[in-house]
């Protein structure tokens, strides 16, 4: 499949799009930088900054000038690089046309206020002081959704933001096939003392690096820092960054961070070059990018092949660890136990985390379930999905950051990031003899199956479409299912 653009109004179109390209990739290095290295006194100039930056972005979405260019080049759009520009601009432009700018910038301020309050009320362990803010973000949520429209329930409309075309069927569709094998293979292994192993920082970044540079990482386009929460700026087709942490000890938290994001990395910087600064350049959505990290960091990472792969470069870096053999360096990596935190979850464990919060955010979208009453839920929810019960608000309800930024249906996109790797893999395995290239450290077979199947394609079909064209279906939970448990099923 060619990827070309014929129609003059689209290719006028494009031209146009440039400005706002131009603005979005200015926003993603001021976004990094705040991140990594910006001096702390300045965040609030740089936010006053930014805002300028996304008013400036809607204009040139609402403008005249650009929905007449859009309409026409609606009606000569042919090709399939055509069909995705303009599906992903006119999803763009409804965003903006349909939500009042008032409206947008009451969530802003919103959303700034309840960051504060959700950080204060962490700290002290006290859901009150969030609450108030979590009811506004709640009606604001919903009146977004009214305004975006949708069927069913206003629910979708948010999923919709995050995952074009994620409705609750296909979520309680997953969710339904996954939990009740996912709880039966829930195990309780007892503490490793990998876990409490010590590193030294700087010896921890060279084995970073080194295993980032044998998996494909490309410095000439690429960098790695070091961030309070590892993420990735893809901020232009020709500059993809990422950050890891570095906590001193329990070393797999550090590298499968960095190889989390080389995943994220990968899709961003793996656009085909025809598609440079269009709309569609870049991921297509949350849960594929999702799909991309968790690919590399679990199904990849926490492999026995891969820990073959690994162990002399980890031998050499961290000469603390020479006494753990290959058996113990893989039960490391493939732990099992129930948690409070999500972010450190195992794989098994990992989507009970979200289903709660998909029960939960929904359940406030619906309006079936007051903001006050979301910690005795969530408490309520652990204990019933995973045994274990939060002693206070900080390690429950109030972990994540999500709510606090007015993120209601974000969630639902880990999980299916999850099940989209799992049907990577399967797709992979059919052509590919991935474990023997893993284990002799030969990545770039795998990396251009992806690039060909997945990266290359950009934003030109929507996520289910190209899921279907990569794996033959466009949602597949008994892929993730069948992983899981041939990975951690006993015997
Ligand atoms: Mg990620």
């Amino acid at each position: 499949m060619e990827l070309v653009i014929r129609s003059p109004a689209v290719r006028q179109l494009v031209e146009e799009y440039r400005k706002i390209w131009a603005l979005g990739y200015a926003s993603a290095l001021l976004g990094w930088d705040y991140e990594t290295y910006m001096p702390p006194g300045a965040a609030e100039e740089r936010g006053e900054a930014e805002a300028v930056l996304v008013s400036l972005r809607r204009s040139f979405y609402t403008s005249e000038r650009f929905l007449s260019l859009l309409e026409r080049a609606g009606r000569e759009a042919e090709t399939d690089l055509e069909r995705g520009i303009v599906r992903v601009l006119r999803r763009d432009v409804h965003y903006y046309t349909s939500i009042p700018e008032e409206l947008l910038q009451e969530r802003e301020r919103a959303v700034n206020r309840a960051k504060l309050a959700w950080r204060r009320a962490k700290k002290r362990s006290d859901f009150s002081i969030f609450a108030p803010h979590l009811e506004r973000l709640v009606d604001i949520a919903r009146r977004m959704a009214e305004r975006l429209g949708y069927e069913k329930t206003p629910y979708n409309a948010l999923l919709d933001l995050y995952e074009e075309g994620l409705t609750v069927d296909d979520v309680e569709g997953v969710f339904s096939v996954i939990v009740p094998p996912l709880r039966r293979l829930v195990r309780r292994d007892p503490p490793h003392p990998l876990e409490d192993l010590s590193y030294e920082r700087n010896s921890m970044e060279r084995l970073n690096r080194e295993v980032l540079t044998r998996m494909g990482f490309d410095w000439n386009h690429m960098r790695l820092d070091e961030s309070a929460h590892p993420f990735t700026e893809g901020i232009g087709l020709y500059d993809v960054r990422i950050t890891t942490w570095y906590h001193g000890k329990d070393f797999r938290r550090s590298l499968l961070a960095a190889i989390h994001e080389f995943g994220h990395a990968l899709y961003d910087a793996g656009s085909d070059p025809a598609l440079w600064a269009t709309p569609v350049q870049g991921g297509v959505s949350l849960g594929v990018h999702e799909s991309q990290s968790r690919f590399w960091e679990n199904v990849v990472a926490r492999s026995r092949p891969f820990v073959r792969f690994l162990l002399p470069l980890l031998h050499e870096h961290l000469p603390e660890t020479r006494k753990f053999g290959e058996d113990d360096v893989y039960a490391y990596f493939t732990l099992v136990r129930p948690s409070l935190i999500r972010v450190e979850a195992d794989e098994v464990t990992y989507n009970l985390h979200i289903v709660l919060r998909y029960r939960i955010e929904r359940s406030l979208i619906e309006g079936t379930l007051e903001p006050s009453e979301v910690p005795a839920a969530w408490n309520e929810e652990m204990e019933n999905l995973l045994g274990v019960r939060p002693e206070n608000d900080a390690e429950g309800c109030l972990q994540d950051i999500h709510w606090a930024m007015g993120s209601f249906g974000y969630f639902p996109t880990y999980t299916l990031g999850n099940v989209y790797a799992a049907q990577i893999l399967r797709a992979l395995e059919r052509d590919v003899d991935v474990w023997s290239h893993v284990e002799s450290g030969e990545f770039s077979p795998i990396l251009s199956w992806l690039r060909e199947r997945i990266h290359r394609w950009g934003a030109v079909y929507p996520p289910k479409s190209l899921m279907e064209k990569a794996t033959g279906k466009p949602i597949d939970p008994s892929a993730l299912v069948s992983y899981l448990k041939e990975k951690y099923g006993k015997g």
